[in-house]
């Protein structure tokens, strides 16, 4: 291996195992391109209608987010992969409920690091560079794995894996080695409504989710005082909501993760409602100083046990 511009299926296949050697359970690869003309209208149009709501982020980088190519020079694929998080001991169903990708270590952390390592591995065997996205810069993860052929975007919003569902992380690599890229993945929901039937706050309605009417976004992006509708949906939640993919029939076989780092803490498994509305900082830093959940801060974590349903112990 020793070009760039090597399109050999070989080249493709070496990285895919390597790949699946770091642990990632699905890899596929995408020509890198401008985002067609359908997914931008659409992004553009969610936008446009507020749904993002409070997301502002969302709204930058438009130029970026719809051309991988313009956070790499020479670009020539997306690589695509995924990391099961889904976890082999839950939560108590009366404790206050944190969205399972929040369970044990930083996603951005844990994923970035492997690709780091297989961006290394490209580099070492064919010179070719490589630019590692864990949902920090603005790219469009889910379309470009259903474009590597990984799985498709359902209508709960997340990327399903045929037969392993969607409680995966996604991560990408912008690389200039130019290989010859997967079919995209063609499957779809079908007539299938689960999801949107059993959405606490019908944020499912419709062709795209709203994030206005989400728990997930409200309970973790959310500055300041919710929304009044919050409280009468959010049962236990203080952190996310994963309603949208147990109902899920792709995840009713979901397998648990090998990750070690995503493994609770038995003090996360054993949080109370009282614990978290007595929490001091240096508690909430010795807890999550690496976990997706102080993205919330300790005061937005404190407000949601406020609100969760006091049943919750
Ligand atoms: S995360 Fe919860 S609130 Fe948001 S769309 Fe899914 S089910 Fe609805
Ligand atoms: S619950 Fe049904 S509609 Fe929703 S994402 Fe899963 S398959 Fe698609």
């Amino acid at each position: 291996m020793d070009s760039c511009q090597s399109s050999s299926l070989e080249l493709r296949e070496s990285v895919r195992r390597k790949a699946v050697e770091l642990g990632f359970d699905a890899c596929g690869f995408a020509r890198a391109e401008p985002v067609g003309r359908m997914a931008v209208e659409l992004y553009d149009r969610w936008i446009a209608d507020g749904r993002n709501d409070c997301m502002d982020y969302m709204a930058r980088y438009g130029e970026v987010r719809n051309d991988p190519r313009l956070l790499l020079d020479g670009a020539q694929t997306v690589i695509s992969v995924a990391l099961n998080y889904y976890p082999d001991r839950r939560q108590p169903a009366k404790a206050p409920q944190f969205a399972m990708y929040a369970y044990g270590r930083d996603y951005h952390e844990v994923v970035k690091e492997r690709l780091y390592r297989l961006a290394s591995f490209i580099e070492e065997n064919t010179g070719c560079k490589s630019r590692p996205c864990v949902d920090t810069v603005p790219i469009r993860e889910r379309y470009w794995a259903q474009r590597a052929g990984i799985g498709f975007i359902g209508r709960n919003n997340m990327l399903i894996i045929p037969g392993r569902g969607s409680f995966f992380f996604l991560g990408e690599l912008v690389t200039t080695l130019d290989v010859v890229p997967d079919e995209p993945c063609a499957l779809s929901c079908g007539d299938c409504l689960r999801c949107e039937k059993a959405c606490p706050g019908r944020a499912l309605q419709g062709v795209s989710l709203d994030a206005r009417r989400c728990l997930s976004c409200q309970l973790i992006e959310r500055r300041g005082d919710l929304p009044e509708w919050v409280a009468e949906a959010v049962g236990g939640r203080v952190y996310g909501c994963d309603t949208c993919q147990l109902v899920c029939p792709h995840n009713h076989g979901a397998m648990p993760t090998e990750v070690q780092d995503f493994v609770p803490s038995p003090e996360l498994l054993a949080l109370t409602r009282r614990d978290i509305i007595e929490m001091t900082p240096a508690r909430f830093r010795h807890l999550f100083s690496h976990s997706a959940v102080r993205r919330t801060r300790l005061d937005g974590l404190r407000r949601n046990a406020l609100i969760a349903a006091k049943e919750t112990p």
